[in-house]
This record gives C-alpha cells, structure tokens and sequence, in this order.
C-alpha cells in the first residue's frame, strides 16, 4: 500500500544512515499539541528544514536562507517530501554519499498550531497556511505563501514569512546567530565531530519536555488558547477506541430498545463530527442511568471520582470548574456514564466568555404543525444571511428546529452584543408575522405560534450539541441538515441512534460549518445601523 512516506523511504538507504526509516521502530511519544522542529542541514549546499506534525507526519520544506524574525523578509520555502515523525529527534552526520550527506542540527522545536478555522490539509491546499510557533527561537505568528509556478517549474515554491506581533524583530535578521542545538546544545562542528552530549528526544518515547510547560513559557494564553481552539476544529486526526462499559446491555430507550453498548457505539460513530461542535466548551450532560424513562439529571460539575475520566474548565473565580469534553476518546466515554445529551455552551472554543455560534431556538407551541417551523427557519436564514452571516439548521431530536450560526470569535463583543443581535432578529420576525410567532415566553399567549428563543445566546446557557442524543422516547438525536433538506417532508422522527452514523457518512449537511464563521460586529453595524 503506497503511503505518504514513500517517496522518503526512497531516497534514503537505511543500512548506512542512521536516519529513521519511519516504520514504526520508535514509538512516537502522543501529543496533547502538533509539534515543529526545524533541522539545520549543512548538505551540499546549507539549508534550514522546517517540519509541521500534521497527520502522523512531518510536512516539510527547505528554507534556503532560513528563518528571520524581520517581517520584511520573505524567505523561499521549498516544499519537500514529507517526512515521518521520529525524523525531528534526527541529528547526526548523514554519510557524504548518501541523499542529504551532512550534519543535521535540531536548531528549534516546539509546538504549533493553525491560527485560523480551516482545516490545515486545506489551507496547504490553498496555498497560505496562518500558522503560531511556540519554538525556543521561534515564536508567535507566521505565514506559508505558496508562490505559482513559473511555466516548466515543478518545484513547490513557498515563500516563509513572520507576521507582525511581539516575537518580530523589524529591520534586524539575527535569529540564525544562535547556533546551537536546542537539543543537545552542540554546535555544528560537534555534531559533525561526534562530539558532546546526544540530542535529548522530543517526538519519541523517553524524552521529559512537557508539552504544556513548552507551550505556555512561550506562547501567551490568549495565542495559546485561540489557536488550541482552531487545532480542535481542524483537520487533526480524531481517534477513539471503544470504552469498557458495565452493563452494556441495558436497554436506555425503552420504546426503541437501544441499549447502552448501542450508545457507545453511535458516540464512537459520530465523535469525528461532534466533537468540534462540543470540545473546549463547558458542557452539561444529561445523565439516564436507569434510561430516558426513569429519573435523568442534568450535570454541570465533575463529581468527586470524575477527576481523569472528564475534562474540566474554571471559567472564572467564583465558580466550581464546569465540566468539559476534549476529545473523541472522552465523547465516547460518557457512555459508560448513561450520558443520553450533551448540551455544550455557545462560546467559542476554549473562550468562556466570547460567543462562538449563535442559536435560534424555534419552540412551536403544541397545536403548531410542523411546516411552519420549516417555514420559520427558513424565514430567520434569509434574516440571518441579509446581515452576512452564514446560518445552518439542525434537527432538534424534539418538536423544534435550531437555527446555529457561527461566529468568528472577536474579544471585544462579548454576550451582551450577541445576545442583543439574536433579540433584534428575532423581534423584527415576530414584529412582522405577530400571528405567527412570538418573543416573550407567556405560555397563555402561545396558543398556535413559534416561540423564537434567543435566550439561548448567553453566558452559561446551554443548546443540545448537534448530534447528541435525546432523552426522548424516539431515540430521535438533533441532526445536522443542509438547507435543501428544510422543506415540506422533513421528518425529524427519522434521524435516531440507529439511523443517523449510515446516514451520516453520506450527508454534506453543516460541512462548511468551520469555514463560516463571520465576524459579530459587521453583522450588528447592518443591523442596527442599516435600520429596517
Ligand atoms: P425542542 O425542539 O423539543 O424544543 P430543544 O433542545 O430546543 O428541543 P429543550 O430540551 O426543552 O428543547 O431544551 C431547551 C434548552 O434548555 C436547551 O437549550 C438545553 O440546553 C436546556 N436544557 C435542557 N434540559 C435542561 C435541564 N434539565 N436543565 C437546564 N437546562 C436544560
Ligand atoms: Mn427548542
């Protein structure tokens, strides 16, 4: 089976390097971050490699005049093959006549990470990848520009560039002066010598560099967790294994008889395409050990003993940590808890306090039949896109629908302006149909009309997590749809634990979710400053 690392294994003759083949002889030490190194390679002709973990390998280029701090300098980047992991432990001589003959330096490592919502494979597609490093000598902000190729040119030619912020060094290109390993402290001359201590690992077991101590010495908390938060919307592999389940045959859903192994196995399903919407959020889980026809509780804080098995987030001083679920390993996990919803706040990820989506909860009263809250959505989404946002609809896995709309996240507007921005909307619908909907929640008055709830647009409230389950006799979960499935036919009922992962795995619905995200402030200036 060909495989990314093919055309390195190619080139190199593993009897006389003692280069790593990548075949899996040394294991790769797991990482909470993605890591760099950059390799100063003294081959035929002297060049920097910089090495981006992305999908179990290196994506790797040579910069020919290296790296510089001065934002005014471009450096020619060629993209070379990729290479794996336990490469960026590598420093040693490689023999003369062998491919890359020389000594190779680990100049720089670290960590780093996307800075923005696209996908990494796809902003390499793109040729221009935003990315932070958090290095020993690099650090902060940086750009890959792919250059187009010159006719007859094969070479893919990238340009390097360090953007603007509090680690660029205008006008002075001194970086390179600092010449030692930051692996090993030698310098080229003793490593081509053989001489000195040998490079401590970092990509393999055995090493002792905590990634988070790495990371935060160097990064500010603001960067880190910005760029922490687009790492979990990208591309990054997501992996979960199956948890140990106690009782795995206990029916939950009665009425449809779905067990709780059943649970585990549509969370393990589903968790590559919830999670995004769920990690880095606090998240309250509603729990059914007895299933969804007994008592059910609804779970804020870990409990004492949780510790290890859920994530935690302290969003402020006053109160206890919330719970929180990171990764697609703990989102299966809950299974084993009776979890039966997840409902995660709508910050941005890993970001308490500023608001990363925005819900439109359609509640229709119970006389209200079904095509009207089709017809409501569809009414909100042409309000949502006419001040440029980018709405999407999902399936509640009860009688509503929800209208999400994401938000690139922006410091200065906080839930106030969110929240007054979905208020707006929601008031100029009902002001414009009052037969039809309504925004003050007086259950007298809601005979046969919607309820648009904003509500949901603040600090500490809560929407079910698209693809969580419901406690609901059906099994129905809150399903992701695309707008052409909005129409007169839409059946809620139908998107459940057993049909949803077969349905799923075909379904375009919510893809652009992560490229779709628009800033708050433009969209309240059209609002409110356009007038209706
Ligand atoms: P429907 O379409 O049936 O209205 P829904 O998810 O919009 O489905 P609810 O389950 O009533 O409606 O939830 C309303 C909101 O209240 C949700 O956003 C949810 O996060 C929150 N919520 C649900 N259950 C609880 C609970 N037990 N305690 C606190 N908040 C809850
Ligand atoms: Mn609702």
């Amino acid at each position: 089976m060909p495989d990314k690392l093919d055309e390195y294994r190619g080139k190199r003759k593993f009897t006389s390097s003692l280069e790593p083949s990548g075949l899996g002889g040394q294991p790769i030490r797991p990482s909470e971050h993605l890591r760099f190194v950059i390799q100063k390679h003294d081959a035929t002709r002297l060049h920097y490699d910089l090495r981006l973990e992305l999908a179990g390998v290196f994506k790797s280029w040579a910069v020919t005049r290296g790296p510089s701090l001065d934002p005014g300098q471009k450096r020619l980047a060629v993209q070379v093959e990729d290479h794996p992991l336990e490469y960026g432990d590598f420093e040693g001589t490689i023999p003369e006549n062998d491919y890359g003959g020389g000594s190779v330096m680990i100049w720089d490592r670290g960590y780093w990470a996307p800075e923005t919502t696209a996908s990494p494979d796809q902003s390499l597609r793109d040729g221009e990848l935003k990315f932070i490093l958090a290095g020993a000598k690099l650090k902060g902000s940086w750009v890959l520009i792919r250059l187009k190729p010159k006719p007859g040119e094969t070479r893919n030619n990238w340009l390097l560039i360090k953007h603007r912020d509090q680690w660029a060094t205008p006008g002075r290109d001194d970086v390179l002066d600092a010449d030692r390993s930051q692996a090993s402290g030698r310098s080229m001359t003793a490593i081509a010598r053989r001489i000195g201590k040998p490079a401590k690992s970092f990509m393999t077991e055995g090493g002792a560099t905590s990634a988070t101590a790495v990371w935060d010495a160097s990064v500010s908390t603001r960067t880190y967790r910005r760029s922490a938060a687009m790492r979990t919307t990208a591309a990054t592999s997501i992996k979960a294994a199956k948890p140990k389940l106690s009782h795995p045959e206990r029916i939950l859903w009665p009425e449809t008889g779905v067990t709780k192994q059943q649970l585990a196995d549509y969370l393990l399903a589903v968790a590559p395409k919830m999670i995004v919407h769920v990690c880095g959020r606090p998240c309250s889980l509603l729990r059914a050990p007895e299933g969804v026809a007994h008592a059910t509780f609804f779970q804020r804080h870990p409990l004492p003993g949780q510790r290890g098995e859920v994530d935690e987030i302290r969003v402020d001083r006053k109160h206890q940590p919330y719970l929180q679920i990171d990764n697609a390993q703990t989102l299966v996990a809950m299974a084993q808890m009776s979890v039966v919803e997840f409902h995660p706040w709508n910050c941005a990820p890993f970001l308490p306090h500023t608001p990363g989506r925005l819900v439109f909860d359609l509640d229709p009263a119970p006389d209200v039949a079904f095509t009207a809250v089709i017809t409501a959505a569809r009414e909100l989404r042409e309000r949502i896109t006419a001040i440029g946002l980018v709405p999407f609809c999902k399936t509640t896995g009860g009688k509503g629908l929800h209208v999400v709309v994401p938000l690139t996240p922006d410091e200065s507007m906080g839930w106030p302006q969110a929240k007054l921005l979905a208020q707006t909307v929601s008031a100029q619908m009902a002001e414009d149909s009052p037969t039809r909907y309504l925004i003050k929640m007086t259950k007298s008055r809601r005979a046969g009309r919607i309820y648009l709830d904003y509500l949901r647009n603040d600090v500490t409230a809560t929407a079910v997590a698209p693809l969580s389950p419901r406690a609901r006799p059906g099994s129905t979960v809150s399903m992701p749809l695309t707008w052409r499935q909005v129409r007169i036919g839409l059946d809620p009922g139908r998107y459940t634990l057993s049909t949803v992962p077969a349905i799923l795995a075909k379904s375009k619905a919510w893809n652009d979710y992560a490229h779709s995200d628009r800033p708050l402030k433009q969209a309240v200036m059209k609002l409110l400053g356009g007038g209706k």
